[in-house]
């Protein structure tokens, strides 16, 4: 049997200019590496958004899990990469080691404490995005590159079921957006781990998605990748040059 990790039933989203999200209805099973894509203002990161309760869903459903994303409390089981960095603080007084850490703190009751193994959990952790060396700094003197990946180590530290990643290499060199793409795929195929990535990086998607989103408001299209690659319509809307950079499949 195949587990669902996410589904969403007649999904709708709005904000004060009104709907930005219709009739959004599609399953996740557990494997599955979503690749979302759709123009600028399609409601990509609202989807996201909408899963991971930070916004109100005005109609319809969605779940987690099994469970309505409203009494949904496991959080632990999900690493969460939002699209914006504007929200950090940049004098945030802690180092890229102790904002990790807090990912697995936040999980733990009281007393909060970390554990030798917890510890080791966030050098590992640090180790696995190629930012150990700048353990001590804090995250607000890190570059945008530097601060991606340690924020993106922070969603990873509790090796998390589901992992939603909204255009998480915008601000990283195309050397380390290749090993971070590697590094998700690697997760995806050797622990399991389910990826939701939005992202507009065509030739990136082509090599590992197994399932593509195309969204405008609506789902366009939601299918297997393959299916993504022989639709006509596909080609139409998205433009016969990226499809043909996603699909040959680098
Ligand atoms: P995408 O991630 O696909 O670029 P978004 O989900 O960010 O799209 O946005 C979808 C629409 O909702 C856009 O028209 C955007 O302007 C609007 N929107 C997004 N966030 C907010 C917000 N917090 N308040 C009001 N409108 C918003
Ligand atoms: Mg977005």
């Amino acid at each position: 049997m195949t587990r669902e990790i996410v589904r969403t039933e007649g999904l709708a989203c709005s904000y004060r200019v009104g709907r930005v999200l219709e009739e959004i209805s599609i399953t996740v099973a557990a494997g599955d590496y979503v690749g979302i894509v759709g123009p600028n203002g399609s409601g990509k990161s609202t989807l996201v958004q909408a899963l991971m309760g930070l916004c109100t869903i005005s109609a319809g459903s969605a779940s987690l899990f099994g469970v309505p994303c409203g009494r949904f409390t496991q959080w632990g089981r999900i690493g969460y990469l939002p699209q914006s960095l504007r929200l950090l603080n940049p004098v945030f007084p802690a180092t890229v080691a102790e904002a990790v850490g807090l990912g697995l703190l936040s999980l733990k009751r009281f007393p909060r404490r970390l554990s030798r193994q917890d510890r080791e959990k966030v050098a590992a952790t640090l180790e696995l995005l190629g930012v150990h060396d700048l353990r001590d700094k804090l995250i607000g003197e890190l570059s945008g590159g530097q601060q991606q990946r340690a924020l993106l180590a922070r969603a990873l530290v509790n090796d998390p079921e589901l992992l939603i990643l909204d255009e998480p290499t915008a601000a990283l060199d195309p050397e380390t957006r290749e090993r971070f793409y590697h590094l998700i795929a690697d997760l995806n195929r050797s622990r399991g781990v389910t990826v939701l990535l939005v992202t507009h990086d065509a030739g990136a998607i082509g090599g590992h998605a197994t399932k593509m989103l195309y969204l405008d408001k609506r789902v366009i299209f939601y299918g297997s990748f393959d299916e993504f690659c022989r639709s006509d319509d596909m080609s139409t809307i998205f433009g016969s040059h990226s499809q043909h950079l996603m699909c040959h499949r680098h």
